[in-house]
């Protein structure tokens, strides 16, 4: 008979305010199955986990339940700590009693017989629970990178300046994300520019870094330590190996189409380069655009280049890449003015954007770091910054704060103010809010030094009104309506999910949660890793953050695929699906429901078979197979029924 260990944790009052942990210690010690019983406060800590190795090694268990918090938190603690006393750690099972039990009940009785019930099905488990070995898979130690953002950047140079190779995939024409666009940062207000570009250019010249911009993945396949990644290269319609970045051909052509990277506020050529500090420094035809074609004529730019790099023939290229591990920082965009129609997005001139405004405080903008508002280059001298366009608005926009637009709002203004003396910045916010290392001292300069007048109130409506927008708000605090009559109005409008970000999850088999952002494994304990492993997460791609937010959780991706490329191969959680060959009807129901491609069908033995490095244990194909032939180890069918039926138990 299998000796069985029982550890119930009090979690301080998490668990022992509502169920009453002596009681249940008593219930457990009258069930024969179990050998032996005992509480403590907190499990999880030092002595905790000293109790539960002594009593293996003294009480000869051969297998252990800590009734205690979700799996999620400390299944893994407690599997060492078994592993440490010579335990097989897959005898280790974990009873939620907190998560699902003292948490979400009041009634201290049923909470307690309920926690009785969890314990004793997770024992029936336990019983029936094989000693299993982890799965072994070689690494290839050489990482992937998507996105080129700040976040990919400081990604790439730490994992490459940790001696392994990375591919870093963009798919814009140039490395930089939107930390290229911006002018000073907050708090420190140094130049964007200064602190970005050297990082750019160490990317693009690091031996250990294959940059591959213009470049979007287009299919993944394999499994954590071995990925094979299909990569489009965008055809540039340029040699860039041949092309000598002069920018001629720029200066010739005809097209004028309004600058992305400029938000609109100058125009870009058909061929160009994003902006003139790009990585690589090479331009690429819009092919949209292209007079040529369009129309069959023009080449201009083939006639300009003295090098001969024009190369409108060319296509576009699938290359194929072998990486271990996959950091995925795609970024964010911010929601379209057009989509906030009260606010005269998209339709009133003077009403842009916060990146727009960024550009035009850029010494490389627009109007070289002069602010001037977009409907006819004036000065402006009453500028209104609207906060949360788009944000905290769970009935029309997005329900989440944005997180960085207090801060750069209090920025814009107070860098408005340092090129524009006698100009009056307003702001309306519904709260500022300031977490981060300097960033309340930041605000209370704006306000009390530098004569930033901020309104506490929504703005209802935004409109044109001669040579001026009007904007109707509200000034709570003082209780009353207010009409400003502005000369430019800077909405900072919610930062979003990138474009596309949906159909990369799923080519990655990674997650997004309800907002569009890519999920962390666990928000707390795994906030770089995605639930998939060997995927992880970095900057703006998760949710709404600073640069110094995005360069740490950046370094602590790197430092994540650094780790796992420290050992020859990885082991693997062995709670996988496997398949009873003399069962299976190779019906292949498994196959198609498996999310994770984990499943073949052997063509000679005319059955299913698992890849177990590509099998996560999510149980989709134990729930489709109809003849009940594949089974997941430690969660048999038969575990399941036991587990039910000690739940039905006498109540
Ligand atoms: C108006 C404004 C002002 C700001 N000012 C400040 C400030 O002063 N200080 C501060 O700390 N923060 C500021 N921020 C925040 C800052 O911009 C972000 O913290 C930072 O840029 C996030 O970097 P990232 O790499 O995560 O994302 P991004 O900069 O968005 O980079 C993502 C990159 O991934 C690429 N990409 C996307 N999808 C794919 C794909 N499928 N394949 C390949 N590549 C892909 C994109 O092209 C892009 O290059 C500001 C933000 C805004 C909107």
């Amino acid at each position: 008979m299998k000796r069985i260990g029982v550890f119930v944790c009090h979690c301080g009052i998490n668990i022992a305010n509502t169920v009453d942990v002596d009681r249940v210690v008593e219930e457990l010690r009258k069930d024969p199955r179990i050998t032996h019983a005992q509480s403590y406060i907190y499990m999880c800590s030092d002595p905790g986990q000293e109790l539960v190795r002594d009593t293996i090694k003294n009480e000869k268990l051969d297998a252990v339940v800590v009734a205690a918090c979700s799996p999620s938190l400390h299944e893994l603690t407690f599997r060492q700590a078994s592993a440490e006393a010579g335990l097989n750690p897959y005898q280790c099972e974990i009873a939620n009693i907190r998560e699902q039990c003292s948490w979400v009940h009041e009634d201290r009785e049923r909470a307690t017989a309920k926690a009785v019930k969890i314990i004793k099905s997770i024992v029936a488990k336990t019983y029936l629970n094989e000693s299993l070995e982890p799965i072994r898979v070689p690494i290839n130690r050489r990482a992937m990178v998507i996105g080129g953002g700040i976040a990919g950047i400081q990604a790439s140079l730490d994992i490459a300046n940790s001696g392994y190779e990375v591919v870093l995939v963009e798919r814009e024409p140039s490395i930089g994300g939107h930390m290229a666009q911006l002018s000073e940062t907050f708090p420190t207000l140094d130049c964007s520019q200064c602190i970005l570009t050297p990082k750019m250019v160490e990317v693009g010249k690091h031996p250990r870094i294959k940059l591959m911009t213009y470049s979007e993945v287009e299919e993944v396949s394999g499994y954590v330590g071995n990925f094979t990644v299909k990569i489009r290269r965008k055809a540039p319609s340029v040699d860039w190996a041949t092309c000598t970045g002069c920018g001629e051909c720029m200066e010739k052509c005809p097209v004028k189409v309004p600058s992305e990277f400029n938000r609109g506020l100058d125009d870009r050529g058909a061929i160009y380069v994003p902006f003139p500090q790009a990585v690589p420094n090479k331009p690429v035809i819009d092919r949209d655009n292209c007079v040529y074609y369009r129309t069959g004529k023009c080449k201009l730019c083939e006639s300009t280049c003295e090098v001969g790099s024009i190369r409108f023939d060319q296509e576009d290229e699938i290359v194929e890449e072998e990486v271990g591990a996959i950091v995925v920082a795609t970024g964010y965009e911010t929601l379209p003015l057009q989509r906030i129609a009260e606010y005269g997005g998209g339709e009133v001139p003077d009403v842009i954007d916060g990146l727009a405004f960024e550009r035009l405080l850029s010494a490389s903008g627009p109007t070289v770091g002069e602010v001037r508002r977009p409907s006819d280059g004036k000065v402006p001298k009453e500028v209104v910054f609207v906060q949360c366009a788009g944000s905290r608005d769970p009935e029309r926009y997005q329900p989440y704060c944005s997180r960085i637009c207090c801060m750069y709002t209090t920025k814009h203004a107070m860098l408005y103010k340092h090129r524009v003396h006698d100009g009056q910045p307003y702001i309306f916010y519904i709260d500022v809010r300031t977490g981060g290392k300097g960033y309340e001292e930041f605000y209370h300069r704006a306000e009390e030094e530098e004569g930033v007048v901020y309104l506490k109130g929504k703005v209802a409506s935004i409109f044109r009104d001669g040579d001026q927008t009007v904007v109707w708000g509200t000034d709570s605090l003082a209780g009353r309506n207010v009409e400003i009559r502005a000369d430019l109005v800077v909405l900072a409008t919610a930062v979003v999910p990138g474009t596309g970000v949906q159909d990369l999850a799923k080519k990655l088999k990674i997650q997004t949660g309800e907002n569009g952002f890519l999920n962390e494994a666990h928000p707390k304990l795994r906030p770089v890793e995605s639930i998939t492993a060997g995927f992880y997460l970095a900057g703006c791609g998760q949710s709404p953050r600073d640069i110094p937010d995005t360069v740490a959780q950046a370094s602590g991706a790197a430092s994540k695929v650094t780790a796992l490329f420290s050992k020859d191969e990885m082991e693997q959680d062995p709670m996988i699906a496997a398949v009873d060959e003399d069962v299976c009807g190779g019906c292949r129901v498994c196959i198609s429901v498996c999310p994770y491609d984990a499943r073949e069908y052997d063509e000679e033995e005319e059955i299913a078979v698992v890849n177990e490095a590509l099998c996560e244990g999510c149980g989709a194909c134990v729930a489709a197979c109809p003849c009940g032939a594949t089974q997941q180890s430690n969660l048999t069918d038969r575990q399941i029924l036991e587990m039910i039926t000690a739940s039905l138990g006498e109540e």
